[in-house]
């Protein structure tokens, strides 16, 4: 079972005798600085020259420095800018504001898994993570409750890593509604293996494929993108509360079981026999490499899937049934 760990367990006065460092003010860095200096701690944001967040974050009250200030003034840094650039900023503004004693954070265990991201061995090295967006987990703090997190400890120079970690999870609301304890392998392989095979990929790919088969068999778009997409979230809300069951108890009889009897020629061993193949392609860090190296070779491929299927029927009979929804905020991406 896994170690769950709350707000009696931490203790908060670790993290308001340290001075912490926000480096990027996007969806977890807003949420983290703000929740933290109400929790009482020493908070300064670190931002790049001509940031787009800047203004935000001096408007909500706080101090905004370079990245390379941040990490100098502070002894506990939080990383929390997009995960393809963290280790040029990690190498030219915060490396060598590392001091022994130190800790180094993270919200996604993606640089130090892989590699990209080494810290010298006097320093801390830890996760903390909510299972959340960052709006989520600030409005939760704001209001008294809190997302629940994960935390990790991947290097323990001092000792007391995690009852940091555990610390700067409850400033931010974190042990309100519990901590899960993990690892930075288990973290980032899950987590990317999740959002490929399941929550991002696999379900892209399964609306896809379902809608195309409706329309190829002569159905009317619109009627096959309520029927593949857009009642999905009826469905994954039923599952987000209660399982499997509660979305078997919600629909017909005679939708459950189709459900039992389809399910499976769908998602098949074949299928699961290539969920496996990539795992072992995360596992091993080819993944890793060739996501970094599109990435920093520019994006093309990523690029031309993107055009693809925002050109897909799927996307553009969605775009245009979505008008009639007035309830959908519906605003352009
Ligand atoms: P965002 O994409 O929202 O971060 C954007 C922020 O980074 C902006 O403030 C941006 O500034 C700033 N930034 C960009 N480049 C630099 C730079 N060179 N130097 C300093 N700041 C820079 O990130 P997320 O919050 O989505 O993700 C942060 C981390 O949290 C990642 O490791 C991610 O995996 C993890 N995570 C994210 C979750 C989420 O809900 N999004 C959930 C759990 C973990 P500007 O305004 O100028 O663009
Ligand atoms: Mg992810
Ligand atoms: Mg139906």
């Amino acid at each position: 079972m896994a170690e769950l760990f709350y707000d009696d367990d931490a203790d908060l006065s670790i993290i308001q005798g340290r001075k912490v460092a926000v480096i990027g003010y996007g969806s977890q860095g807003h949420a983290h600085a703000l929740s933290l200096r109400d929790s009482g701690v020493d908070v300064r944001v670190g931002l790049h020259e001509g940031s787009k967040s800047k203004a935000k974050a001096e408007e909500q009250g706080l101090r905004v420095v370079t990245p390379a200030q941040a990490a100098e003034e502070a002894d506990v840094i939080m990383i929390l800018i997009p995960d393809p650039i963290q280790a040029q900023v990690y190498e030219e503004s915060v490396k060598d504001n590392l001091k022994d004693g130190d800790a180094l954070f993270f919200a996604h265990g993606f640089n130090v898994r892989f590699g990209f991201i080494k810290a010298p061995a006097g320093v801390d090295v830890a996760l903390v993570a909510p299972k959340g967006p960052g709006h989520l987990v600030r409005r939760q703090y704001e209001e008294g409750r809190g997302v629940p997190a994960i935390a990790a400890v991947e290097q323990d120079a001092t000792g007391s890593a995690f009852a940091l970690a555990l610390s700067y999870a409850k400033a931010i609301g974190g042990t309100r509604a519990g901590v899960i304890k993990t690892t930075f392998t288990e973290e980032t392989e899950t987590d990317l293996f999740g959002e490929q095979a399941v929550l991002c990929g696999g379900a892209s790919a399964l609306v896809k494929a379902g809608f195309e088969t409706l329309v190829e068999a002569g159905y009317q778009p619109e009627i096959a993108y309520f029927e593949c997409l857009h009642e999905l979230k009826l469905i994954v809300d039923l599952m987000y509360e209660g399982g499997l069951e509660k979305m078997r108890w919600s629909v017909s009889e005679t939708a459950e079981w189709g459900d039992y009897i389809t399910g499976p020629r769908v998602i098949t061993d074949q299928t699961k026999a290539e969920m496996k193949k990539v795992l072992a392609e995360i596992q091993d860090g080819t993944f890793a490499k060739n996501w970094m190296d599109e990435y920093h070779g520019g994006l093309k491929k990523y690029n031309e899937y993107k055009t693809q299927d925002s050109e897909h029927l799927l996307e553009t009979t969605g775009k245009e049934l979505r008008k009639l929804m007035s309830w959908v905020d519906n605003e352009e991406a």
